[in-house]
């Protein structure tokens, strides 16, 4: 049984999905206008490690991350660099998914993208302002949050004290000032759709509510992100989505603490700001994991050059023991010693510390127990194949397999040649399309069934399906 803790009732509680052994989970993913930094890594590290996990319990997770391709930051970035806010979006997307997969962080099943998504964006204004919960400042459309009388549940405060206590953004158009922008009128030189209340843009809070539903459906079983979004992101998808459907929005909340550098907040201006792909210049990728996996999701994480250099270190001794298991399995004069080595207690203890809110530091702990036990009993010769084939299983399914801490031959992130070779395939057929040569894109998709490789379409792109091996 696995206990999680949720961030709307504020307890652990136990996991059990609406459908399973279905589970549906929604992450909030970046900002497009940079590259992703070190924190950003955290959060998407440990929801992939809680998504693994959930994966190797038996749960089919259908795990969907959106990526925020219009916003201000991109704006202001596509101004700086003389660029349309498109290019400056595509090309960090781009670059997100390159170090995504440094990481070792699995794919998605969707990565939707916002602007893909503006007509069900629309809808769902639409359906608020039919309920009277949205009102039209002349094309500004903001959310009445006093319309929505659960507002505040998530930050488990009312709507004073959540006023008391925020820097809310003075707007004379706002009938409250905790009401929030659903559809931003355009100004000048800026990306917009058109709507039914003029030319303009969808707010950020009104993306996540209208993809999210989109994609898992009205309620779905849980929704994740840092530790910053509870408030007011999160509490607007809420309101948002329960308003707009009548139906309990996400069961179970996680969120993931925020990552500190040298005991002080990460910013630009300190001097102490890194991109995640700025430390897997010196660090491995499953060092920064297990930096990662060290410490509870929940409690903030101090970063420093001494501590993640530790990770290292104590990435190796994992590593050398996952080594030393495939070196000896290549000898062919084995000790033939049986043992009585109990896998299925380590099995326990792992799953026991991951079922007990996803408690990764007390799963690492496991690991690194579980790898002395096993050198020590090589190093006396008390073993047989069978051992090493039992250890090395171990150390697949949940060092790497749930944690993502050793370079394995069952790390299954390194895309193969034939996929990278059909990604091309699938870029060229798209720009095919694009420029509506559809004799060359048939062709791509028809030559590609012939050799069992089925393209199938769908708003947030192209994926593929083998019908070979
Ligand atoms: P952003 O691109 O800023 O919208 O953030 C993308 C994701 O990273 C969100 O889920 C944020 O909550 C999370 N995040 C941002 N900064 C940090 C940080 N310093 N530590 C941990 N998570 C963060
Ligand atoms: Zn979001």
């Amino acid at each position: 049984m696995i206990k999680i803790y949720n961030t709307l009732t504020k307890q652990k509680e136990e996991l059990i999905p609406l459908n399973p052994p279905n589970i549906r989970m929604y992450m909030c993913g970046p900002t497009v206008y940079d590259y992703f930094h070190i924190g950003n890594a955290r959060s998407f590290i440990m929801s992939d490690i809680v998504r693994r996990y959930l994966e190797y319990k038996g749960y089919n997770v259908t795990f969907v991350m959106n990526l925020t391709d219009v916003d201000d930051k991109i704006i202001k970035k596509s101004i700086e660099e003389n660029k349309t806010s498109k290019e400056v979006a595509e090309f960090y997307i781009n670059e997100f998914f390159k170090d995504i997969e440094r990481l070792k962080i699995k794919r998605a099943s969707f990565y939707p993208k916002a602007t893909e998504f503006i007509n069900d964006m629309i809808d769902m204004i639409k359906k608020l302002e039919q309920k009277g919960i949205a009102y039209n400042v002349d094309g500004n459309v903001f959310y009445d949050v006093t319309k929505f009388q659960d507002y505040g549940k998530l930050s488990g405060k009312n709507i004073n004290e959540l006023e008391a206590g925020s820097r809310v953004e003075i707007n004379e158009e706002k009938k409250h000032p905790l009401d929030f922008a659903l559809w931003k009128k355009a100004k000048e030189g800026e990306p917009f759709w058109e709507s039914p209340w003029g030319k303009g843009r969808p707010g950020w809070h009104i993306e996540c509510s209208a993809m999210s539903c989109k994609l898992l459906g009205e309620s779905f079983d849980i929704h994740a992100g840092g530790h910053d979004l509870i408030f007011p992101h999160h509490e607007n998808e809420i309101a948002q989505s329960e308003a707009a459907n009548q139906k309990p929005f996400v069961k179970y909340w996680i969120h993931f603490g925020f990552l500190n550098i040298n005991e002080e907040k990460m910013s630009k201006s300190l001097g102490n700001f890194f991109t995640a792909r700025e430390i897997l210049e010196s660090y491995s990728a499953e060092a920064i994991r297990l930096f990662f996996a060290q410490a509870h999701y929940r409690g903030p994480v101090n970063f420093s050059e001494e501590l993640i250099k530790a990770a290292e270190k104590g990435f190796e001794k994992i590593q050398n023991t996952y080594d030393r298991i495939n070196d000896e399995l290549k000898n062919e004069n084995l000790p033939q010693v049986e043992t009585d080595f109990n896998f299925n207690q380590w099995y326990e203890k792992f799953e026991q510390a991951m079922d007990d809110d996803f408690n990764t530091a007390s799963a690492v702990a496991t690991i690194f127990d579980f790898s002395r036990e096993v050198n020590k009993i090589i190093s006396e010769g008390n073993y047989n194949k069978n051992f090493l084939l039992k250890s090395k299983e171990y150390f697949d399914k949940t060092a790497e397999g749930v944690l993502g801490l050793l370079k394995s031959d069952i790390s299954s992130n390194q895309p193969s040649l034939e996929d990278e070779l059909i990604e091309i395939l699938i870029k060229i057929r798209n720009e095919a399309k694009q420029n509506k040569n559809y004799t060359l894109s048939d062709k791509i998709r028809d030559e590609l069934k012939k050799i069992g490789i089925i393209l199938q379409d769908s708003k947030t792109g192209t994926t593929y399906k083998k019908t070979k091996k």
